[in-house]
């Protein structure tokens, strides 16, 4: 007998409607003679909702209550889905993260699996039930429960199909698979029959959001075969996400993607001597924050005749700006640099493709389709497999769109799947 696990995000559990489809679904996969773990999100829009609520009380809560917060949504859909599968006359047991025995780092709001003991599991599915899991949480070496960074149910999802060396993952969600770029932004978006794990790994980090960059490295480590699916369109086979083999080596850009969640930073008038970035950058490691792209540039001296000093400016998460400026405050303080800058009206739009390595051209045609649509760049960077240019936030979706036309004008999809696509939401 085999074992599938399954995930279904936010839109497919958003009312009790959608509780009972996701029941049938699972109930149809056990019907079919599959030992069945699925894992869920929170309902709709409610870790958003949640977020708000904190907000409206704190603008820095600690880590530990803001992951308790944030943990609830998982648990209300974990349970009204195990009550709907009751209801229908199965057998399921609904497991919060630590019940299922997700082990996480001692970190909050983006905590990584460290072990799964998946013994409870695999003592409940040999009893014939059907498993229903939280996504996104775990419990640290303290019990204390943390989450694993907004969108990480996938991960949970992904992570358990290894742990249990299920015989695949099925990823459900409010889109057919995994497109040429997000579907909502461009209508004409291509789905792709596969992708292989480098290129969705790298299209997941820079802001693909159909699934989560941690799933896909583990999937990759644990060689896990992910199917992306419409929850509302079963018939659909998805996309898979697999192996090497996955690789269309004629394709120059598998995806296009967006991220509109970063912040930019620059300190200005630092002084042109060794051993400055290593402080600077240094530093903020030491606070676990996470640097994205980074610019260099020499700026002449305020003074008359002055040495001339560097202006470096970096991205990184809209979650870790307030760290940031905090500790850049003090950096500034220690190196004598003159500003700390913040932007946070920027967007960052990227191009992947394992067809660009040894491929030239590529990053010109991006420019020249940033330049026909009048789109500014504000920073560029680049990867052996993706090119990221820094944009205004404002541009952004015009920037995808004028990219996805010039790599992408002959995709083959017929105007009129566009507009199905369109009318569907997709
Ligand atoms: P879920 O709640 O099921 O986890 P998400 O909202 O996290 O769903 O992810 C699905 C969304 O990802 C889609 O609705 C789509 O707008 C967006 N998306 C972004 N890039 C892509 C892409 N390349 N292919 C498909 N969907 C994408
Ligand atoms: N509910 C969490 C979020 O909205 C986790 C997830 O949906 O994957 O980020
Ligand atoms: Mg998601």
């Amino acid at each position: 007998m085999s074992l599938i696990v399954q995930k279904f995000g936010g839109t497919s559990v958003g009312d009790a409607e959608k509780i009972m489809n996701v029941a049938r679904i699972i109930a149809d996969t056990h019907d079919q003679g599959h030992q069945v773990v699925t894992v869920v999100s929170a309902m709709g829009h409610s870790t958003d909702a949640l977020v708000d609520l904190a907000k409206k009380i704190t603008d820095n809560p600690t880590g530990r209550e803001y992951d308790a917060l944030l943990a609830t949504g998982e648990m209300v859909s974990v349970a009204l889905l195990s009550m709907a599968l009751n209801s229908l006359g199965y057998k399921a047991v609904g497991l919060n993260g630590a019940q299922a025995g997700i082990l996480t780092e001692d970190l909050f709001n983006r905590a990584r699996i460290l072990e799964i003991d998946t013994n409870g599991i695999k003592k409940a599915l040999s009893e014939g039930n059907i498993i229903i899991v939280t996504g996104f949480q775990g419990i640290n070496s303290l019990g204390e429960i943390t989450t694993l960074g907004r969108g990480g149910s996938d991960t949970s999802a992904v992570a358990l199909a290894a742990a249990l060396e299920a015989e695949r993952c099925d990823i459900y969600t409010d889109v057919r698979g995994v497109y040429s770029t997000d579907p909502r932004i461009v209508p004409e978006a291509v789905k792709m029959p596969r992708i292989a794990y480098i290129e969705m790994l790298e299209l997941a980090r820079v802001g693909a959001q159909v699934l989560h960059p941690r799933a896909v490295e583990t999937a990759r480590q644990g060689n896990v075969a992910v199917c992306v699916r419409s929850t509302f369109d079963l018939k659909d086979s998805g996309t898979m996400v697999l192996g090497i083999e996955a690789m269309d080596k004629d394709r120059r850009v598998a995806g296009i993607a967006c991220d509109e969640s970063q912040a930019r930073l620059a300190l200005t008038g630092v002084p042109d001597q060794p051993g400055i970035a290593a402080e600077v950058f240094g530093t903020l490691a030491n606070h676990n924050i996470s640097v994205d792209m980074i610019i260099q540039s020499l700026s002449e001296s305020d003074v008359p005749g002055g040495k001339p000093t560097n202006d470096i400016a970096f991205t990184v998460s809209e979650t870790d700006l307030h760290d940031a400026v905090t500790v850049l405050e003090q950096v500034k303080q220690k190196i004598g640099a003159k500003q700390v800058l913040v932007d946070t009206d920027i967007a960052k739009v990227s191009i992947v493709g394992a067809g660009m390595i040894d491929r030239p051209g590529i990053a010109a045609d991006m420019f020249r389709a940033l330049a026909e649509g009048k789109i500014n760049i504000k920073m560029i960077s680049t990867s052996e497999i993706k090119i990221s240019c820094l944009v205004d936030k404002t541009a952004a979706k015009d920037a995808v769109r004028t990219i996805h036309g010039r790599f992408f004008a002959d995709s083959g999809l017929s105007v009129t799947q566009a507009t199905v696509n369109e009318k569907l939401g997709y």
